[in-house]
């Protein structure tokens, strides 16, 4: 049968450009892409590109507080203006948009700028109901938030709408305590607007090491957001212009804005999945093998519609990996066990890679090398803020199972300490390398004596 591409991708987020731009540019395949919505996908344009430009934006007041601590005693944050901000995060996404279209066109993508869907497992049926065939498709659509199931949830914003709002909020409310709840709510109260963020559970971030978590709650409420932890919203009521959040102990407060960050689901809906027979996980996700394969041989997903390691760069190396194996005749499997990761928040970020030091517990012995200190710079700035950084090591093998580095610029190291962990290095490879003095870093290569152990002695 002849088909009209060689691959059809239904998604221009990081894992569908990527996918079609190596299967054309460097595969020679023939491809044909839709996006519905603008290209660059969740990332790009409404999460981790402009959410970072808003954490480098809200980091004013910290700063000019360290500078005259440094002795710069007229340092001043200023007045932020939002107006200024979102005209030059507009020119950004336009640019980076404009830069991820060119990048499929000089690739050899066909791009159609409209919503696609199943017809049958090979054709899909465009917007404007024109049909293409292919003898591929990969499902790279994303996800989306998702509010609970609350009376009046339809009052509440997403995260999307922080990077739309024509005006700040004077007062918001988050509600969730994973990384988008806790990132917006530093953004939000670095740019000064008077945050509360509710949370269920007794720690934000959960999944993450607890040590890690306890630190960035205090964090939080130290820069000044009202963490209420232990609470869940009940419903939402409009009250003028402001909304009435009334919350599971009882208890009401108003505000100019409330947020859900309470997680996203796989987008699935309304693609026609129906007709092709694909099975989905019990979350909802699309099932596939490890080569990205759904139940239907010519169809395969990368992404956070797999709901595997919901992350950029994941996704990316799915996309990649997947027309490596299906067009460049290189099979190449993503290794999902051990993937760095970041939490931006101020001042402190929390990178992280491999195993919790409760997970490490559970899995058998496991000696803890951990140092927290107040980091020279903040320090003598007159602040108390403390970082931390723990290597979580097997006795018997030496192998370094998990990092995790709460501090300022967490992410940068995180990703540098990701390369030996992925390596398999062991404690006494850490050990090996010189320190670089003085850095905050160097802790990560200095700390001799164990902590703690687990079991305890
Ligand atoms: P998360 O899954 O990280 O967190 C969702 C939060 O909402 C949790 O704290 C959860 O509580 C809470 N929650 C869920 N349902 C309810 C409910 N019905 N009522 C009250 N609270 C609820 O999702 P996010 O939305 O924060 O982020 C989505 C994904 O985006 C992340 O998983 C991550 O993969 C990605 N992301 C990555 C970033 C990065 O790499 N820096 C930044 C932003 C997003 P509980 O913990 O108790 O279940």
């Amino acid at each position: 049968m002849n088909f009209d591409f060689d691959l059809f991708v239904i998604g221009g987020g990081s894992g569908g450009v990527r996918a079609a731009r190596i299967a054309a540019g460097q595969h020679g395949a023939k491809v044909g892409l839709a996006e519905e919505s603008r290209m660059g996908g969740t990332c790009v344009i409404r999460g981790c590109v402009p959410k970072k430009l808003m954490i480098f934006a809200s980091e004013a007041t910290q700063k000019a507080a360290e500078m005259r601590g440094y002795g710069w005693q007229e340092a001043d944050r200023g007045a932020f203006d939002w107006q200024v901000f979102h005209g030059k995060l507009d020119a950004e996404l336009n640019r980076l948009e404009a830069a991820y279209t060119s990048g499929q066109v000089k690739a050899g993508v066909e791009l159609f700028h409209q919503r696609a869907k199943f017809a049958d497992h090979h054709i899909v049926e465009l917007a404007d109901g024109t049909r293409k065939t292919a003898k591929h498709i990969l499902i790279a659509t994303g996800g989306r938030p998702v509010k609970p199931d609350i009376p009046g949830a339809e009052l509440g914003l997403i995260s999307d709408d922080l990077f739309l709002l024509d005006q700040l909020p004077g007062r918001a409310l988050l509600i969730g305590g994973g990384f988008i709840a806790c990132e917006f709510a530093t953004i939000l109260n670095g740019l000064g607007v008077d945050t509360v963020l509710a949370y269920r559970g007794d720690a934000v971030l959960r999944g993450f090491d607890r040590e890690a978590r306890d630190m960035a709650s205090a964090q939080l409420r130290d820069i000044g957001v009202d963490l209420r932890l232990g609470l869940s919203p009940a419903g939402l009521e409009k009250s003028g212009n402001r909304v009435t959040a009334r919350f599971d102990d009882g208890s009401k407060d108003d505000f100019d804005a409330v947020f859900f960050a309470t997680g996203r689901a796989p987008y699935t809906w309304d693609l026609g999945l129906e007709n092709t027979g694909i099975r989905l996980t019990k979350s909802g996700a699309i099932e596939v093998d490890e080569w990205s394969q759904t139940s239907v041989p010519s169809i395969f997903a990368v992404g956070d519609v797999t709901d595997r390691v919901n992350l950029t760069p994941v996704a990316i190396r799915e996309g990649h990996s997947f027309v490596d194996t299906v067009f460049g005749d290189n099979p190449r499997r993503v290794n999902h066990d051990l993937v760095a990761s970041a939490v931006y928040l101020r001042p402190h970020e929390l990178g992280t890679i491999g195993l919790t030091e409760e997970q490490a517990a559970e899995r058998g012995p496991v000696d803890v090398y951990a140092a927290v200190f107040r980091p020279m710079r903040s320090m003598f700035a007159g602040s108390d803020a403390r970082m931390m950084m723990k290597l979580l090591v097997d006795p018997d093998s030496d192998k370094v199972l998990g990092c995790h580095i709460f501090g300022p610029d967490a992410g940068e190291m995180i990703q540098l300490a990701a390369i030996p962990v992925t390596m398999g290095a062991t404690k006494a490879d850490f050990d090996a390398a010189m320190a670089v003095h003085p850095t905050a870093a160097e802790e990560l290569v200095t700390m001799r004596s164990v902590t703690r152990r687990h079991p305890a002695e």
